[in-house]
């Protein structure tokens, strides 16, 4: 097969769909493909850590788009075509399937997939990943009432298992090296609440736990050896989430400026004036921080992706919103805003019914993020400030009685 597309898209995830429909409103007429190496349509990926894992009748929730919907705004999906080179002199794409596919525009959209630890084979059925629809599909089943489950990291990914898992009833342990959950991201403050839900709903939490050993345990199920302590961790199976890697590598091979992601500018393009990147593979500026950033989250692979598949078709957009993420565990719901690490100066706003929010302020006394437990609320009016100037007067701010209208001035 050599087929010409206007608009060529590689990746069929969460920002390949948002860059298709995006450069399909800017140009009704071009002929518009996505090539994507899983078997599904483009699917959104939140939801399997929550509402899939806790019932696979919730998988539908997945896709944004149906196979008519794809038809109907003439956006041509290969499931299970999976790209193996770019040439950008000829502006060709070739495919495993040996297909050649010439293009106007290409938008690399090909995301991340997991970072896996070198186990034995052995232990193959009882090890799981979670990132595809097929793995939450492999795992659900097997989160079941009395189900020993190890998680290993206790990032976001981790932690939504082991809710999910204490939901069906299962007895669940998560380990981290670091010596508090979600280290990377969260202040220490929000990181002993995290600790405090999960430890509430009876998981056990190990923190500074080094893996020596992950073996078959002695009769089924794998045993985990910890430096430090002779009491090994059994479980009946182990979830591993300690982090991705972008899927760099055609890029790289095309020549393109890539590290740790494939560069962009705020309107998703790459050093190649015919190639766009879109999505969680991107590095891209973001509003307010120097420098390019690879950001794993929903927004990027919605309103990045948005931006580039518009800037793709010919009309330029900017990708320059606030990041904003969210994560749902143990019926809570979390919310983060803005720049978050480092901040100098944090300060709570919490209601009696332990709704609460961490706002981070900057050395000059600007705010410049906050993180929210269960209190959307004031995440939307912490929007508005940012939009503003950013300045709310802590102590006011500290004070729940304080309106946010009075806060706002
Ligand atoms: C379980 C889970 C839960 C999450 N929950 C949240 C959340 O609550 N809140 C939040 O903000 N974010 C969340 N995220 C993050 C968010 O979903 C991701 O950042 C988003 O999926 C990234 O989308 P993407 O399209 O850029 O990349 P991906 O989703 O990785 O999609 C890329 C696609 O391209 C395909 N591909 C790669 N290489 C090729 C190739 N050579 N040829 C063809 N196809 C290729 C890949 O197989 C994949 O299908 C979650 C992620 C996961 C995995």
């Amino acid at each position: 097969m050599n087929q010409q597309f206007d608009i060529l898209i590689i990746g069929g995830g969460q920002a390949g769909r948002c860059a298709a429909q995006a450069a399909r409103a800017v140009r009704p007429d071009a002929r518009i493909a996505i090539l994507g190496d899983e078997m599904h349509l483009p699917y959104d990926r939140p939801p399997l850590s929550k509402d899939v894992l806790h019932d696979l009748a919730n998988s539908a929730a997945c896709e944004k788009l149906s196979a008519a919907q794809f038809t109907d705004e003439r956006i041509e999906v290969r499931p299970g075509e999976r790209a193996t080179a770019v040439d950008k002199t000829a502006r060709v794409v070739d495919t495993a399937a040996g297909h050649r596919y010439r293009y106007g525009q290409l938008i690399l959209a090909t995301g991340s997939r997991v970072r896996r630890l070198p186990l034995p084979r052995e232990l193959d059925d009882d090890v799981f990943y979670l990132r595809t629809r097929d793995d939450a599909h492999r795992l659900q089943p097997r989160l079941r009432a009395g189900a020993n489950v190890a998680v290993i990291g206790g990032g976001f990914i981790g932690l939504e298992v082991a809710a999910a898992a204490r939901h069906h009833g299962c007895t669940v342990t998560v380990i981290d090296l670091a010596d508090r959950l979600l280290a990377r991201v969260f202040p220490d403050a929000a990181s002993r609440r995290v600790l405090a839900m999960h430890r509430a709903a009876g998981v056990d939490v190990r923190l500074g736990a080094r893996i020596a050993r992950i073996e078959q345990g002695p009769q089924v199920g794998v045993r985990i050896a910890l430096q430090d302590t002779a009491h090994p961790v059994h479980a009946d199976l182990i979830v591993i989430g300690i982090g991705v890697i972008p899927n760099t590598e055609l890029a790289q091979q095309a020549g393109l400026a890539v590290d740790d992601g494939i560069l962009v500018d705020a309107y998703g393009r790459t050093d190649d004036p015919y190639i766009f990147a879109a999505g969680e593979v991107t590095r891209h500026p973001v509003e307010g921080r120097s420098g390019l950033h690879r950001i794993e989250s929903w927004q990027v692979a919605e309103l990045q992706a948005r931006a580039a598949g518009a800037t793709a078709a010919g009309e330029p957009r900017r990708y320059d919103d606030v990041p904003w993420f969210w994560s749902d565990q143990l019926g809570v719901n979390i919310q983060m805003l803005g720049h978050i690490p480092d901040a100098p100066v944090w300060v709570m706003r919490g209601t009696a019914d332990g709704a609460h929010s961490l706002f981070a302020f900057d050395a000059d006394g600007r705010v410049t993020g906050a993180i929210a437990f269960d209190a959307g609320r004031d995440i939307s009016a912490l929007r508005r400030v940012l939009a503003k100037n950013g300045r709310l007067d802590p102590i006011a701010l500290a004070d729940p009685k304080v309106s946010w209208r009075e806060l706002m001035g």
